[in-house]
């Protein structure tokens, strides 16, 4: 974790600070407290605490978690399901990492709130293989969780049953989609799933089913302890808590940190990762991940937050923010997120599994400098049929980051042609 004054410790309390194998630790600091609270109350009482204090999915698409958990209990079923999305694959992410590296008790119990207050007494953590540390801690988590009564059957004599199992995948990027993540959980080819149904109504073996980032979830447990109002005075009116950013690239200090929501790309980038590392002068922020925009330092005042980012076109993202100093090449960045998403595709649909192999192929030919008059008009073409055509986020996501960099970035990409393009 960066070290800054601008830093809060929220969801990052326990990181460093307890150990995180053990549950006694874990319950000095008031661990498990919002779990015993939850279990005196009504389910539909702690879906309302979650809704009213505006928690919207740390995972990308900012979708208001407590709605998702209100669609999922007011659906009948004989069986319910609540998913940890753990398949952190975005490059240069690392948060959802280090929480679970350190603090795993605060996502098992934020599960088991999830699943009290859906009417679910099974929950899933699916993360990929190669957070091997992770899924130890998880593993021992969940081993004294039920060892102690937190997990398993009459949970702290309440009456209510919850276990949770960890589900591994193979590392594909698409299975973070969470339609791929059911099929893969299921036992199948790892493919999304055309929507609707939404998994609050369908979803794991057609169940209804809450699926949340592993950022979101730890956030429960201290909504349910402090209240909806505590959460709603940190960030802005629509993006209430913080969120964990991930600064990578050509800053002075690398790394992960946990700021208020509204925080602005300067402050973020100058005043805690300490500026740029060399004496060259920044020249591009890509915001959010692969799929994100390459943006120019014309944004750097931009709020981050989901409302302030949707009206200039933008996401949030996972949180990961590279930046890139004067000496980098804009082309060979653009043509490596074509060459990630050109392998990640899962190829169910023509347009991203086409669109991908294209984006590459023109990219190379701009970087050999052998590309036609066209080329560019065609990646921007291309993009546009894709965003609006493929079947899930990978598809529609996979050209932002190319076309925003067309956008930003035009004469570089014009002085790569030897025909002027
Ligand atoms: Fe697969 Fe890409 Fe289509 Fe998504 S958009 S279903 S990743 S081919």
């Amino acid at each position: 974790m960066i070290d800054s004054p601008l830093a809060l410790r929220n969801i990052t309390r326990n990181i460093d600070k307890i150990d995180p194998e053990s549950i006694e630790e874990y319950l000095k600091t008031d661990g498990y407290e919002a779990l015993k609270k939850t279990l005196t109350m009504k389910p539909k009482e702690i879906v309302s605490i979650i809704r009213d204090s505006g928690l919207r999915g740390r995972g990308g698409a900012g979708y208001p978690t407590g709605l998702k958990w209100y669609f999922a209990a007011n659906t009948q079923s004989d069986a319910k399901y609540v998913i940890c999305n753990a398949d952190e694959g975005e490059p240069g992410t690392f948060k959802d990492r280090i929480l679970m590296e350190g603090d795993p008790f605060s996502l098992i119990e934020a599960l088991t709130i999830a699943g009290y207050a859906i009417g679910s007494n099974k929950g899933y953590i699916y993360i990929r293989d190669e957070y091997r540390l992770s899924i130890r801690r998880l593993q021992n988590a969940i081993e004294k969780a039920q060892q102690s009564g937190y997990l398993g059957l009459n949970i702290l004599g309440s009456g209510f049953d919850f276990d949770l199992e960890i589900s591994i995948g193979a590392g594909s990027y698409v299975c973070g989609e969470e339609t791929a993540l059911f099929e893969s959980l299921e036992g199948k080819r790892g493919e999304p799933r055309i929507k609707p149904p939404y998994p609050t109504e369908s979803g794991l073996f057609g169940k209804p089913t809450v699926i949340n980032n592993v950022e979101t979830l730890v956030n429960i447990p201290l909504i349910v302890n402090r209240g909806a109002d505590w959460f709603k005075e940190i960030g802005t009116e629509c993006s209430p808590g913080t969120k964990i950013f991930t600064l990578s690239g050509d800053v002075a200090r690398p790394g992960a940190i946990e700021l208020p929501l509204g925080t602005t790309l300067r402050e973020l980038i100058y005043e805690v990762a300490g500026g740029i590392s060399s004496e060259e002068k920044l020249k591009m922020i890509q915001l959010g991940g692969a799929a994100g925009h390459c943006l120019s330092p014309d944004y750097l005042d931009i709020s981050l937050d989901f409302d302030s980012l949707a009206v200039k076109g933008l996401s949030l993202g996972s949180g990961a923010i590279l930046v890139l100093d004067e000496s980098r090449s804009i082309i060979k960045t653009a043509y490596s997120l074509a060459k990630f998403f050109c392998h990640e595709s899962c190829g169910q649909c023509t347009p991203c599994r086409e669109g991908t192999l294209q984006q590459k192929e023109i990219l190379g030919r701009i970087l050999s400098k052998k590309s036609s008059e066209k080329d560019l008009e065609l990646l921007e073409r291309l993009s546009v049929s894709m965003v609006q055509t493929s079947l899930c986020p990978l598809g529609q996501t996979a050209s932002l980051g190319i076309s925003s960099a067309i956008k930003h970035f035009k004469e570089e990409f014009l002085s790569y042609s030897e025909r002027g393009i």
